[in-house]
């Protein structure tokens, strides 16, 4: 009954895509696919696996560059779910022109989700917390039985997400790292979009930046 993960170090900034597997239905999520990766695309493959749903955390260009690949690959859409508060964001490109280029990331999201929503895997689920401070609409995908939490640019292994881009807002940040994060069990490790994955007992103890 239990959910693994794999990690894929993507793109200039060094994203982690996560690709989150059930291992008795063999059904997978892909969390923040930062680029096209035939390296995931053959992972899937030679394990078999069947990749239902592509979760977005926030819509930052560098956590959204790969969904329109692999959302139509093999002629099949895999559904995408993001928060409706990081829908202007994914309309803009993902804050791309910030940075120079144009990012065009393909149809809106297939499905919106909401603080406290369910969204299953196989027999597991995730449960959608709404952590904004890095976005608007940025969240945190908690898998409750397995101890996990997919927290984006949320909070880092000794480090917080930035809040001096457009969309920030640095008390909405400490609010959501205070009582949504700290308040999972200690136990739960955080798989953060940028830089090794950490725990929030960790985090509550030796963050210094909180
Ligand atoms: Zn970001
Ligand atoms: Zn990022």
């Amino acid at each position: 009954m239990s959910i693994s993960v794999q990690t894929f170090i993507l793109g200039p900034i060094q994203n982690n895509t996560y690709l989150v597997i059930d291992e008795e239905s063999k059904q997978a999520a892909l969390v923040d696919p930062s680029t096209p990766s035939k390296q995931v695309l053959d992972y899937l493959e030679s394990n078999t696996l069947d990749l239902r749903l592509i979760l977005i955390t926030h819509a930052h260009f560098d956590h959204i560059s790969g969904v329109h690949w692999f959302r139509n690959r093999n002629n099949r859409a895999i559904p995408v779910a993001m928060h409706a508060l990081d829908l202007d964001l994914w309309r803009d490109g993902g804050g791309s022109k910030d940075f120079g280029f144009e990012l065009k990331p393909g149809a809106d999201p297939d499905f919106l989700v909401s603080d406290g929503q369910r969204i299953p895997l196989g027999k597991n689920f995730f449960r959608v917390l709404h952590t904004p401070g890095h976005s608007f609409g940025h969240v945190t995908y908690v898998a409750d039985h397995d101890r996990m939490a997919f927290c984006g640019d949320l909070i880092f292994h000794h480090g917080i997400g930035r809040t001096d881009l457009p969309v920030g807002n640095e008390a909405d940040l400490f609010s959501s790292i205070r009582e949504k994060i700290f308040t999972l069990p200690e136990d739960t490790i955080l798989y953060p979009g940028h830089g090794d994955k950490t725990s929030v007992g960790e985090e509550k103890a030796n963050n210094p930046f909180l």
